[in-house]
C-alpha cells in the first residue's frame, strides 16, 4: 500500500489514558519511578517508555514529535519551542570549534544571521553559495566541512535544492545534510530524498493558526537520542524544549495540514498566474518558467501541489510599502510577517525577515529591494481576493 505523509499521520493511533481522543496534556515536569533502577536506566537512555523529566522528553511533546517523524518519514523527531530552536540546537550538535558548514545564501534572515554572525564566536566558517549551482557547493568542501544547510524552497526567493544530489554530495564527503523544510511541509519529504536531519519552524504553515512558535527536529534514533543525551546532547543541555501545551494544540492542527496545504497551493497558483498574466516579474515554483519547477515536480509529493508562498518584484522599496498598505487596507490580508497562516499575509523581505542580510548579499543573491512576499491564504473565493490585489495595483499605478 502506497503512504504519504498525511496518511501516515492518520494512521497513527493516539489517545489519552482515559480513552480521551485527544491524547491528554501532560503538564508534568518530573514523573516518579517505582524502582530506582528504572530512574538510573532513563538517566542511560536505556528505559523505553519511560519519562524522566520534561527538558528530556514529555508525554505531550512526544505525541506530537511522533506525528513530525510519520509525516516526515523518519525513525524520530523532537519539539523544540520555535524553528529558531530547532535549526540552531541541530547545527551545534553537529559541529565543534574551527568547524566549517556549507550554506544556501538565501535561507530564512535569522539562520543567516546565526551562521554568518553567531557562529563567528566558535570560530566556525561558513561559506554561503548558490545552492542550486552544485559545482560551487561542491567547490565549497574543505577537510573540515561537517555540514551542508539548505531550505526546501528558500526564503525568500522560493528557489528549489536538489535534496538528492545534495544529500549525494554530503554522503561522499561523509557529512550531514540539514534541510529546513518550513515552507513545504507534505509537498516534500527531505528525509525519504536523503537529507540527514529535518528542520522545521512549527510556527506557520505545520500549526497554520499563527497563535505560538515552536519547531521540529526529525531525523533517526541515533541522531535524536544523542541530542538528548544527559552529558552531551544539545538539546538536553540548551533546553529549548516545547511546552506541552503548545504540543498539544499543535498536534491538533497537523491534522488538517493536508488540507491546508492543498487550499494554500491552489490559491497561490491562480493568483501567480494573474500577476503573470498581469506582466509582473513574478516568482512561484508552480509555474513552468520558475528554474526549479521540473527539480520540484520531480521531489514532490504532487497531490499537495506547489506551495503557498508567491515572490512578485515591484523594484523599489517604496513601490512594495505603497502596494502592501493598499491590499492591507483593501482587505487582501495583512501587512505581517511570516507565513502559513489562514490569512494571506505578506511582506517586503528585504526590509523584514531577510534584513538580517546585508544590503549587497542581498543584491549579491538577486534579492530585489521591492520583493514583495505573499503567504497565500487559505480564501475560499481566490478569483475575488485576486480582483481585490488587481484593484491595490491599480490604484498605486502598477497596472493600466
Ligand atoms: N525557517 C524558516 C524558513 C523561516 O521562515 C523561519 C521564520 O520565519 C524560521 C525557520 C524560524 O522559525 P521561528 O520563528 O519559529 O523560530
Amino acid at each position: 500500500m502506497k503512504s504519504d505523509p498525511a496518511t501516515r499521520i492518520q494512521d497513527l493511533r493516539q489517545f489519552g489514558e482515559f480513552g480521551d481522543v485527544n491524547p491528554s496534556v501532560c503538564d508534568s515536569a518530573t514523573f516518579t519511578f517505582m524502582q530506582a533502577k528504572s530512574m538510573v536506566d532513563t538517566f542511560h537512555g536505556e528505559a523505553e517508555g519511560c519519562f524522566l523529566y520534561s527538558r528530556h522528553w514529555n508525554p505531550s511533546n512526544k505525541y506530537l514529535a511522533d506525528a513530525m517523524a510519520a509525516m516526515e518519514g523518519t525513525e524520530s523527531a523532537w519539539v523544540t519551542g520555535s524553528g529558531m530552536g530547532a535549526i540552531t540546537t541541530t547545527i551545534l550538535h553537529l559541529i565543534s570549534c574551527g568547524d566549517h558548514i556549507i550554506s544556501s545564501i538565501t535561507t530564512y534572515g535569522g539562520t543567516f544571521a546565526f551562521l554568518a554572525n553567531y557562529l563567528k564566536k566558535f570560530r566556525v566558517e561558513v561559506s554561503f553559495v548558490d545552492i542550486t549551482d552544485l559545482k560551487a557547493v561542491e567547490a565549497a568542501m574543505r577537510p573540515n566541512t561537517r555540514l551542508i544547510y539548505t531550505e526546501t524552497m528558500t526564503n525568500p526567493l522560493l528557489q528549489i535544492s536538489d535534496i538528492p544530489a545534495l544529500a549525494a554530495i554530503a554522503n561522499k564527503n561523509g557529512i550531514k545534510l540539514v534541510v529546513d523544510n518550513t515552507f513545504t511541509p507534505m509537498i516534500v519529504s527531505p528525509a525519504s530524498l536523503g537529507a540527514h536531519v529535518v528542520v522545521y519552524s512549527l510556527t506557520k504553515f505545520v500549526n497554520g493558526k499563527n497563535d505560538c512558535v515552536a519547531g521540529a527536529i526529525c531525523s533517526s534514533h541515533e541522531f535524536i537520542n544523542s541530542m538528548i543525551d544527559v552529558n552531551d546532547g544539545t538539546a538536553m543541555l540548551l533546553g529549548p524544549v516545547l511546552d506541552p501545551f503548545r504540543s498539544s494544540s499543535i498536534l491538533k492542527n497537523i491534522h488538517t495540514l493536508h488540507i491546508r496545504m492543498k487550499q494554500h497551493s491552489h490559491n497561490a497558483a491562480y493568483l501567480a498566474e494573474k500577476f503573470t498574466a498581469a506582466g509582473l516579474r513574478t516568482i512561484y515554483p508552480g509555474l513552468p518558467s520558475h528554474p526549479g519547477h521540473a527539480l520540484l515536480k520531480s521531489m514532490m509529493n504532487e497531490q499537495f501541489g506547489f506551495g503557498g508562498m508567491i515572490a512578485i518584484d515591484l523594484e523599489t522599496a517604496e513601490n512594495a510599502a505603497a502596494l502592501m498598505e493598499d491590499m492591507e487596507l483593501n482587505d487582501v490580508g495583512y501587512l505581517a510577517v511570516s507565513l502559513g497562516y489562514f490569512k494571506t499575509l505578506f511582506s517586503n523581505s528585504g526590509k523584514s525577515t531577510s534584513s538580517e542580510v546585508p544590503e549587497d548579499i542581498q543584491r549579491k543573491m538577486g534579492l530585489s529591494e521591492g520583493l514583495v512576499r505573499y503567504s497565500v491564504g487559505l480564501d475560499n473565493d481566490i478569483e475575488r481576493s485576486w480582483l481585490k490585489i488587481e484593484q491595490s495595483l491599480k490604484k498605486t499605478g502598477f497596472l493600466k
